[in-house]
């Protein structure tokens, strides 16, 4: 099937449901599933626990689950993946990855412990890496740096673009080069599949949380790996062990949600457009950070890597701290708070919550001022978005004035 996008968001996964006489995908609740015999009890345990997606007998909800396994099936078409894996969170899905390098180590026998990653990235990913629970070594660099800093121990290196919370861009094809054979992850929470695939470019792993467009409104806590086979295989024995997995019920509401992704990404990101040229135009502003903006983008990636800027603008204040709090907070319709994605506008301020367990060097190296906000913009009319923002950036401005009194 080489249908479009927008036709594989409205179809995808719900191939068995014309022969199960619905039309809506079934909610299978059950923790436990009858087996047919022992034969195929023991079977479907042996395949499961080697990572198969399914099996004759789902066995235990930790192993297998339809409603999940239909919208990993509908998110992997979305991808240009062979398969898909769902969890209960982004960093679940994260930390999945990182623990299925250690599954290959195992059947490998080989110890790879160092990891290459690139800042800025989603707050707590960076947190992850650095804080030393999951044991590797972890250097950060440049995007050009990567294929100096790769050694015989490298077992991953891992990007975010557009990246959490600047903005900035990396050139995903550039970065597997640099790699060679060293699996590239890339988060690709920001882009979504409907504006970017990194698969398609070479990764190895493309990781969403799912919290964000994919669910889209605001009410799923949910991440998805997208990968090859192998690895794919790998992911599910760690999910089985670690237990990190998907509701159903989740997985029902983001399947629910595939539909419009496509719609509800265009919109925002038509809104994003209009609102990141009269944020700039603003005098309470000096800088805005939007792929394809400005000198967001030296390379041309939006055009080439990504179909569009997406709907995430991050910009700096004159005033700093105090007009950046005060714009924060004098919106009604953007309402001050962390996240992304959601059909509604969000306003916050990296350096003071989503990005605040990073390290004040961490920040440093990432732009991440004081006098920075970022806005995730929604499905709203944008003329109304802008007289809310508008209105906000000039109390923004009016701190500034009391500021330098
Ligand atoms: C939110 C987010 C995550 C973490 O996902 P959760 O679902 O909150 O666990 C990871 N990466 C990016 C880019 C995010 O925005």
């Amino acid at each position: 099937m080489d249908y479009h996008l927008q036709t594989q968001a409205v179809h995808a996964g719900r191939d068995d449901l014309r022969d199960l006489g619905v039309h809506a995908p079934p909610l299978d609740f059950s923790t436990t599933h009858p087996v047919r015999s022992l034969a195929s009890g023991r079977d479907s345990i042996d395949q499961l626990a080697e990572g198969a997606a399914s099996a004759d007998s789902a066995i235990y909800s930790r192993l297998h689950n339809q409603t999940v396994h239909r919208y990993e099936v509908a998110f992997a078409r979305m991808e240009g993946a062979d398969d898909g894996i769902a969890f209960a969170s982004g960093m679940a899905a994260i930390t999945a990855v990182f623990q299925a390098l250690r599954v290959r180590e195992m059947e490998e026998g080989v110890h790879r412990n160092h990891i290459v990653a690139v800042r800025p990235i989603y707050g707590c990913t960076d947190h992850l890496l650095s804080c030393g629970l999951l044991g590797y070594d972890v250097d950060w660099v440049e995007p050009d740096q990567i294929a100096a800093t790769i050694t015989e121990q490298t077992a991953l290196v891992v990007i975010e673009t557009p990246a959490n919370p600047t903005l900035h861009l990396v050139d995903i094809a550039d970065v597997v080069r640099q790699a060679g054979n060293i699996p590239v992850m890339v988060d690709n929470t920001f882009a979504t599949p409907v504006l970017q695939l990194p698969l398609a470019l070479g990764a190895t792993f493309s990781v969403h949380s799912g919290t964000k467009y994919l669910g889209g409104h605001g009410d799923v806590l949910s991440g998805l790996v997208a990968t090859d086979k192998t690895w794919a295989a790998r992911i599910r024995q760690v999910r089985i062990l670690t237990g990190a997995n998907l509701h159903p019920m989740a997985a029902y509401l983001l399947h629910r949600s595939l539909p419009t992704l496509p719609l509800r990404v265009l919109k925002a990101q038509e809104n994003a457009v209009i609102l990141a040229g009269k944020i700039a135009a603003h005098p309470a502003v000096s800088a805005v950070y939007f792929p394809g903006f400005g000198d967001s983008d030296p390379t041309d990636i939006v055009g080439r890597q990504m179909k569009g800027p997406g709907s995430v603008i991050a910009f700096e204040m004159k005033g700093g701290f105090d007009s950046a709090g005060r714009t924060m907070l004098a919106t009604e319709l953007f309402l001050p708070a962390v996240s992304l994605g959601t059909t509604d506008s969000l306003i916050e301020h990296p350096a003071g919550l989503t990005h605040r367990i990073v390290s004040e060097e961490g920040r440093d190296s990432g732009g991440i001022t004081e006098g920075l906000l970022r806005v995730a913009v929604g499905i709203e009319h944008v003329d109304d978005l802008w007289k809310d923002l508008e209105h906000a950036l000039d109390q923004g401005l009016a701190a500034n004035a009391l500021f330098r009194l």
